[in-house]
């Protein structure tokens, strides 16, 4: 129990020890959000709590539960609200929960806060939430405090996306439930993928603008905004040492001057 990175398997008296030795604090953002016919709803979580978990055992770090919802699903990005099993938060809710787990990981002498994001529609919310905290606290009263924002897709090499994506990589947006998130789920938790449902109706061809109330058409039917096809339990593996590694530098050249 003792060993564990995860904050809420500790005792107290452990997790106390541990902030007081500057342990940095990750938070895992996620959702809980359709990912095709192919994938768990829970794929938002999964990646950010799993990459942060990997690091938290290299920097002695410890992982806070994941905010399992998140901002609402837009259809361009995470196919949007009508799906079946997509739970959203309102945009507010969501940076109050950031806003309030900050000033409470504050109270508690956390000095060190790394927020790990697994849904898109999280990165303006997230930014809010923590602008928000840092009025609360005050920011002439946040000395000391530093929070690292990370979206775990900005942690992917070049090199890397040329790898997985040898004919041109569609870019972030379009990647919802495709080849980079279907990889990740591949390499961690196999029994959450089933390849064989996948529809591959995609690549969706947005419009460039938005339409209300009713989801633009051009969302395919499986949820899938790209393909899932090329997808494959050792890409993925690639795509979390990229993201692994990429947030230990960070931590070690923002916290620990390593
Ligand atoms: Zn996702
Ligand atoms: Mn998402």
């Amino acid at each position: 129990m003792s060993h564990s990175v995860f904050y809420a398997e500790l005792p107290w008296p452990e997790t106390e020890r541990r902030v007081r030795a500057g342990a940095p604090v990750f938070l895992p953002l996620g959702a809980t959000e359709q990912h095709g016919r192919h994938m768990a709803l829970n794929t938002d979580v999964v990646l950010p709590t799993s990459i942060a978990a990997r690091v938290a055992r290299r920097v002695d770090g410890l992982v806070l539960p994941a905010v399992a919802y998140g901002n609402r699903s837009q259809p361009k990005t995470g196919g949007g609200p009508s799906f079946p099993g997509t739970l959203n938060l309102a945009a507010n809710t969501f940076s109050f929960i950031v806003r309030d787990l900050i000033c409470e990981l504050y109270r508690q002498n956390v000095r060190r806060v790394v927020t790990v994001n697994g849904h898109y529609e999280n990165v303006w919310p997230t930014i809010e939430g923590i602008e928000l905290a840092l009025d609360a606290i005050g920011r002439d009263r946040a000395q000391g405090l530093k929070i690292i924002r990370i979206d775990h897709w900005d942690m992917i090499r070049k090199s890397t996306l040329e790898r997985v994506f040898p004919s041109g990589y569609p870019g972030i947006e379009l990647e919802h439930a495709s080849v980079l998130e279907t990889s990740m789920m591949l390499a961690l938790r196999p029994e959450l993928v089933d390849l064989k449902q996948a529809l591959n109706d995609g690549p969706a061809c947005f419009l460039p603008y938005d339409r209300y109330p009713e989801p633009p058409p051009e969302v395919p039917m499986s949820g899938v905004l790209s393909l899932t096809e090329g997808s494959s339990a050792e890409k993925g593996e690639w795509l979390l040492r990229d993201c692994e590694d990429g947030i230990v530098d960070i931590v070690n050249r923002e916290f620990f001057a390593r």
